[in-house]
């Protein structure tokens, strides 16, 4: 079987060739560089790694980024829902980013309601949330105006870019979380997939997915999907990004066991991570371009 390797570099890089131009017409316009906040979620391994990696884009894009430690206010949700006022309304910042995921006592609905929509570079707010799940087609998502999960569309435009077409194909997206799961499965059934959504309480997982076109993993357990659970020819999309028991970075897949079995496979490190970022750049822009009144392109 095929083991071909969708890195996601090249693609990443096509992206992030097209802001810097975007970056220094917003700059002008705003009489300062675009600005980017972070809600930051202490401790936590991924979010710490994306953050660094983020800085260092916005640093090459000429974007200011800034990180608030909740502290203890992210203990109620009053707490939090007051931080998110504030940059909501501080003109200085274009765009704001809650790390994720958020302690489980705080009421998300409401949280979720309070992070201003335009600033809203992850998609997260209750109002594109909302507007992402009233599109039925990919077309109308991205003519729609609004911010969409940058993981979510990160693997949609991965699978584009390796030249899969989910349509008509029967996906597997596992794992249902608000920031990457619920979104994509939207997105791909936008595309005209057949969406099975899974979770740690799904029954035969293994029954689900074989036979599935595409399975995507958003799991974030080190390489706990094993080749004997897949189909020979399956596309796979690693989300995850876990380190294993020796510290070493990796994804939900058993990438040097499964990569023989699947017919397109996206490594972690090197597959999703890059696009993500680039995703995230690219919204950062348009909620600068959104402050400055620039009209979408
Ligand atoms: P999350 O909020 O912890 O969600 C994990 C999901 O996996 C939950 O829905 C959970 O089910 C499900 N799950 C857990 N164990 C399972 C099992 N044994 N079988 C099936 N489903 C299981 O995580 P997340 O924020 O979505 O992130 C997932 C992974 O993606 C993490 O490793 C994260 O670091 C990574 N990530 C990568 C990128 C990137 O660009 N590469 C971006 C964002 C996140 P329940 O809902 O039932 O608990």
């Amino acid at each position: 079987m095929g083991q071909e390797i969708i890195y996601g570099k090249a693609l990443s890089e096509t992206i992030l060739s097209s802001l810097p131009a975007r970056v220094e017409r917003a700059g002008k316009k705003l009489g300062r560089s675009p600005s980017f906040a972070v809600v930051s979620a202490p401790g936590d391994y991924a979010a710490r790694v994306y953050r660094k990696r983020e800085y260092e884009a916005c640093a090459r894009l000429g974007i200011t980024a800034s990180s608030f430690d909740p502290g203890d206010l992210i203990k109620d949700a009053r707490g939090f829902i007051s931080i998110l006022n504030r940059l909501g309304a501080d003109p200085g910042i274009d765009a704001v980013m809650v790390e994720r995921p958020l302690p489980e006592n705080l009421n998300l609905l409401k949280v979720w309601e309070h992070l201003s929509p335009g600033k809203d570079v992850d998609g997260a707010s209750v109002i594109n949330m909302g507007k992402l799940f009233l599109c039925k087609s990919l077309a109308d998502v991205l003519k729609g105006g609004f911010f969409v999960s940058c993981t979510a569309l990160a693997v949609i435009k991965l699978l584009a870019f390796a030249g899969v077409n989910p349509g008509g194909k029967r996906a597997v997206v596992i794992g249902r979380s608000g920031s990457v799961g619920r979104p994509l499965a939207h997105l791909l059934s936008c595309q005209d997939a057949t969406v099975t959504l899974c979770h740690s309480k799904t029954r035969d997982l293994a029954e689900i997915m074989k036979g599935a076109g595409i399975i995507v993993s958003a799991v974030g357990k080190a390489r706990w999907l094993k080749a004997d659970m897949i189909s020979l020819g399956v596309v796979i999309i690693d989300v995850g990004t876990n380190r294993d028991e020796n510290g070493k970075f990796c994804g939900d897949v058993d990438f040097e066991n499964v990569k023989g079995k699947a017919s397109l496979i996206s490594p972690v490190p090197g597959g999703l991570g890059p696009v993500t970022l680039a995703c995230l750049m690219e919204n950062i822009v348009s909620a600068a371009e959104q402050s400055a009144g620039i009209p979408k392109g």
